[in-house]
């Protein structure tokens, strides 16, 4: 008979397990897709809905676009995982499983700072993308040159950069009175990165009159103020919060090995937990890597992750050795608005930093490839254009 496989979340980790586990299994295995959204939302491209929401279209992409008519999907919100009875708690009830892998990835980190959860927008769901580009608009009825709307964007990583340069592109698109300031509490911009590529990306967004605050963390957050360290006050209209993510409530009393402060679950390089029955990829694991390191929590790391990781789940159902995975650093490249800064890819060897056209050519086929792999050309192609 055959064994139940049940994959949860339907990010790339998800969504690249299932193409994986569809393409390996032979009948020798049953698939469910559990997710709390009936989509596959391609979230490092999300923050163009931010600038034009018709973006959503091309973004989101429905289940059954995504699966083979062999797999079950159940929407859902996952609550609990029982590993002793090999089940799956879901808000509305239970799915058991023979293997189960947990992709489901981070939530927002608010670090404690008194104020923040309360008042910053987040960056997770298609509607908290669409709720900055609503809020930001609906504010701008009021605003002038002298009094513009402020948008404080906090954290300089991949998603508060490239949200920083959305909001300039609608500021200049739409003519509005907008004013950008990105906040980060260390001393640079995508804070561990390359110094070429950070000043590249500084200059970028200066470029597009986004103010840049480094080296200040916040502190505390109220109804329109920001404060920094030092007794600085930035006032705020609207504020986005990209500065850090946590792993998942749903696992907190799972029993399977995690992180106790930040319930990330530990998976060895082949992608199981402690529990022989369990796996775990994307943002809400913690991969081990060479060197006492683990994988970054990015979208290219969950969709290389994912390849192996459903074939290795297909290797466990038979009994086979299951192969160790090492991620493989292909290079970055961060959108600012219509532009597009790359850093060390392996398609351009000899180039370190690079802009303009190929740069931004480049971030386009990135997203087209990721879609045509999961749900065919026609939709990459009509894709292409909005990325
Ligand atoms: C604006 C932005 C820009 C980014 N840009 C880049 C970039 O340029 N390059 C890059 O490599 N990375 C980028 N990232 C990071 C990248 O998007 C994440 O690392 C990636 O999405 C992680 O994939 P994942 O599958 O682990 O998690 P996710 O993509 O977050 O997927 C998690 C899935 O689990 C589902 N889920 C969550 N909780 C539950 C629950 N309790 N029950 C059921 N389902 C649940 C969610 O709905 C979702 O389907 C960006 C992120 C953002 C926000």
């Amino acid at each position: 008979m055959a064994e139940n496989v049940v994959v949860l979340g339907s990010g790339y980790a998800g969504t690249g397990a299932i193409k994986a586990l569809e393409a390996a299994g032979d009948g020798d295995v049953g698939l469910t897709w559990v997710s709390d959204v009936d989509h596959h939302l391609v979230l490092h491209e999300s923050h163009r809905c931010i600038r034009d929401p018709g973006v959503r279209e091309k973004v989101v992409i429905p289940v059954e676009e995504i699966t083979s008519p062999g797999t079950s999907f159940r929407q859902g919100e996952v609550v609990d995982i029982d590993t002793a009875d090999r089940t799956v708690h879901l808000a509305d009830g239970t799915v058991e499983y023979n293997y189960l892998l947990v992709c489901l990835g981070s939530r927002t980190a608010f670090f404690g700072i008194t104020g923040l959860r309360e008042h910053a927008h987040t960056l997770k769901n298609i509607d908290d993308v669409l709720g900055i580009h609503e809020d930001v608009v609906s504010r701008t009825a009021e605003a002038t040159a002298a009094d513009p709307v402020r948008v404080v964007v906090g954290g300089a990583g991949l998603s508060g950069i490239q949200t920083a340069g959305e909001l300039a592109e609608l500021r200049d698109d739409r003519g509005l009175h907008v004013e950008v300031v990105l906040v980060e509490g260390l001393d640079q911009i995508l804070p561990g990165s390359d110094p070429g590529l950070q000043a590249a990306l500084r200059e970028r967004l200066e470029r597009r009159d986004v103010r840049i605050r480094t080296g200040e963390f916040v502190g505390k957050v109220d109804d329109d103020t920001v404060y920094l360290e030092e007794s600085i006050e930035l006032p705020y209209d609207v504020l986005v919060w990209t500065g850090g993510i946590t792993g998942r409530e749903a696992v907190a009393d799972a029993d399977i090995g995690k992180d106790e402060r930040s319930n990330r679950i530990h998976a060895g390089r082949t992608f199981r937990t402690d529990d022989d029955r369990v796996f775990a990829i994307g943002d809400c694991a913690l991969i081990d890597q060479p060197g006492n390191d683990h994988a970054p929590p990015t979208a290219q790391a969950a969709w290389q992750a994912a390849a192996v990781a459903g074939r290795n789940v297909v290797r466990a159902v038979r009994g086979q050795p299951l192969r160790r995975w090492t991620y493989d650093d292909k290079g970055t490249v961060v959108s600012v608005g219509e532009a597009a800064i790359a850093h060390d890819v392996s398609l351009a060897p000899f180039v370190d930093t690079f802009g303009g056209l190929p740069a931004r050519t480049l971030k386009k086929a990135i997203a087209a490839r990721w879609i045509r792999d999961v749900a065919g050309t026609g939709r990459a192609l009509r894709a292409w254009s909005e990325m």
